[in-house]
Order: C-alpha cells, then sequence, then structure tokens
C-alpha cells in the first residue's frame, strides 16, 4: 500500500459547502485536500442560473460559479482530488481517508457530501435514464429542441429547470401529486405565466413507456384512480434530493431521513468531524447558505486543529 499522505483537513464533498470550506482552511495555510468524485460544484454545476446569490444582480451560471469557487480554494493551496472517499476512521487522534488508489491522514474532517437527486421509482425510470429519463436539464435539455417533455415535481427545483427547458422544448408538461405547488412565489407566477408550460394536477407517473427511448408515460389521477397514457418524448424528474452519507451513517449519528446530526457549530458526534450544507440535518437547502456553512465549519476544524 502506498504511503500515508498527511493534511491538517479533509474536505468530502467539492460543492459550495466544501470548496468554501477549502478557500478558509487553505487561506488559514492549514494542509487541506478536498475529494471529488464527480465535478466540482455539487448540484451548482449542474444548474443553469443562479439568481439568488448576493453580488450577481444579473445572476450567475452554475457552472461558472463552481469553477470560480475552485479555482480560489486551489489558489490557497487546497489540493483537489478526484477520487471517491471509500471509508473514514479514527486513527492516532486523527482521521484515516482511504480512496480506491490511496491512503491519507488529517486532523479535522468536514463532512460536504451533499444530497443527490431523488428518483420516483417506477417501471422504466432506471431503464430509460439517459434515453428520455433525466434529472438535469442543464445537461441533457438540449437534446429536447422542438420536443414535447414532461416535468414531475412541485417544488423550486422543478419551476426552475422546467422554465429553463421551454428555452429548448416546445411544451413542457409539469405533472404534480397534488393541486397546489411547493415552490416559491417568485417562481410559481413565472412557470404559471409560461406559456409553453401547462400543468396537470393532483396526479403521478406510474411507468415510463417506450423501448430505446422514451415514448410516454402512463399517469394516475390520485383523486379520480382514472389513468391514462400520454404521449412524450422526454421525463425531467425533480422530486427533491436524499443525503449522500452512506459513506459515514456508521461513523456520526445521523437522523431518520440519513441526514448528518451536527450541533450549532457544526461538529458532529464525532469530535474533530464537522459537516456542512445539505448533507447536515436541518441545513436551508440554498447556496448562500453552504457557503456560509463551509465557512463555519472550517472556522471549527481550525479551532479544532489548535487545540489538539
Ligand atoms: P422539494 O422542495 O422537496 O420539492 C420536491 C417536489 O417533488 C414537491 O413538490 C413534492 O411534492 C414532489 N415529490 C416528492 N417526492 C415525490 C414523489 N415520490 N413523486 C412525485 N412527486 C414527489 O425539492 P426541490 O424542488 O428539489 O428543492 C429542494 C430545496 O432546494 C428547497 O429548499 C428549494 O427551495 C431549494 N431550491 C431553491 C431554488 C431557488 O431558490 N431558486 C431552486 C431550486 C431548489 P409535495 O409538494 O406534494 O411534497
Amino acid at each position: 500500500m502506498a504511503e500515508t499522505k498527511k493534511f491538517q483537513v479533509v474536505i468530502i464533498g467539492a460543492g459550495g459547502a466544501g470548496l468554501t470550506a477549502a478557500i478558509y482552511t487553505s487561506r488559514a495555510k492549514l494542509s487541506t485536500a478536498i475529494f471529488e468524485k464527480l465535478t466540482p460544484g455539487g448540484q451548482i454545476a449542474l444548474t443553469d442560473l443562479v439568481e439568488n446569490y448576493p453580488g450577481f444582480p444579473e445572476g450567475i451560471l452554475g457552472p461558472d460559479v463552481s469553477q470560480r469557487m475552485e479555482a480560489q480554494a486551489k489558489r490557497y493551496g487546497t489540493e483537489v482530488i478526484y477520487e471517491e472517499v471509500k471509508s473514514i476512521a479514527k486513527q492516532n487522534g486523527g482521521f484515516q481517508i482511504t480512496t480506491g488508489s490511496g491512503s491519507y491522514s488529517a486532523a479535522a474532517v468536514i463532512l460536504a457530501s451533499g444530497a443527490s437527486f431523488r428518483m420516483v421509482g417506477v417501471p422504466g425510470e432506471r431503464e430509460l435514464t439517459g434515453k428520455g429519463v433525466s434529472y438535469c436539464a442543464t445537461c441533457d435539455g438540449a437534446f429536447f429542441k422542438e420536443k414535447e417533455i414532461v416535468v414531475v415535481g412541485g417544488g423550486d427545483s422543478a419551476m426552475q429547470e422546467g422554465i429553463f427547458l421551454t428555452r429548448f422544448a416546445s411544451k413542457v408538461t409539469v405533472i404534480h401529486r397534488r393541486d397546489s405547488l411547493r415552490a416559491s412565489p417568485i417562481l410559481k407566477d413565472r412557470a404559471k405565466a409560461n406559456e409553453k408550460i401547462e400543468f396537470v394536477w393532483d396526479t403521478v407517473i406510474e411507468k415510463i413507456l417506450g423501448e430505446k427511448k422514451v415514448e410516454g408515460v402512463s399517469l394516475r389521477n390520485v383523486k379520480t384512480g382514472e389513468t391514462r397514457e400520454f404521449r412524450t418524448d422526454g421525463v425531467f424528474i425533480f422530486i427533491g434530493h436524499d443525503p449522500n452519507s452512506a459513506l459515514v451513517k456508521e461513523f456520526v449519528e445521523i437522523d431518520e431521513s440519513g441526514y448528518v446530526k451536527a450541533t450549532d457549530s457544526l461538529q458532529t458526534s464525532v469530535p474533530g468531524v464537522f459537516a456542512a450544507g445539505e448533507i447536515r440535518a436541518g441545513a436551508v437547502k440554498q447556496l448562500v447558505a453552504a457557503c456560509g456553512e463551509g465557512c463555519e465549519a472550517a472556522l471549527a476544524a481550525q479551532h479544532h486543529i489548535e487545540n489538539l
């Protein structure tokens, strides 16, 4: 086995929370590694336009803000390691982190691996993912020029991404399981005013139809029980997220939904391990809040290291 590489701080997950934590710890001259199994930016990298991050009155593109945060962390010496963390354990008063190809040690760890999109769990969904079923409008929207698509969900993500998808699609039908939207008033109003968007209320998808690609969906009205088939070229699913906490679910305390429990100072049940951003139970799921928590966790980790 290769030699263990030593860092003072290891951050797991390079989304808004993790990258902000890295900017703070590396700028405080703590040797810092941040592990990322996909691309930096987390959910923000998959978002078209971020309109509510202060300082950008015209909005800023999700991938842009992600790349800028990564560059800022690297500027102060953060090492960005594109590997999936496989295990984390206590060792010599600190922690040992292993990936598929290496072993690393840290005096403090910040968990910032966020959350991933939720699946509906119906027949056809898994089989047709990438063949008309998508969870990312920014990634796949352009494949649906002049096509008719459906969006599943009634929250902010469904509205924001549904509006974005009208740039490409000729028609976007939002399928929501209730008769009122969970989304915030501004996005709700914008979606309702968009001529390309139609709503199907009180309805769930029971099956996604198609052999080689999506051809339609089976719908069921939850109030009347009526079922019908609805022709569509694409199914975009935005029904919330689940925490990426499988790695640590036996290492730190988690709540019944799998989110990591942490104190007001973002300390988990294991001293020296902190949680920031969407992985944390009770987190406000907004970029600016994730960044704020990244900062707080970095300062707490710094304090922890100073007192070792
Ligand atoms: P969300 O707020 O949890 O909304 C999920 C939506 O999907 C709800 O309408 C829910 O229906 C529906 N849903 C959940 N499970 C379902 C299932 N199995 N089948 C069918 N429908 C289902 O999730 P989100 O929209 O991804 O937003 C997550 C967080 O990010 C929120 O706090 C949101 O405010 C934030 N966000 C903010 C912005 C912004 O500020 N611009 C943009 C995106 C996201 P019910 O309503 O019936 O529960």
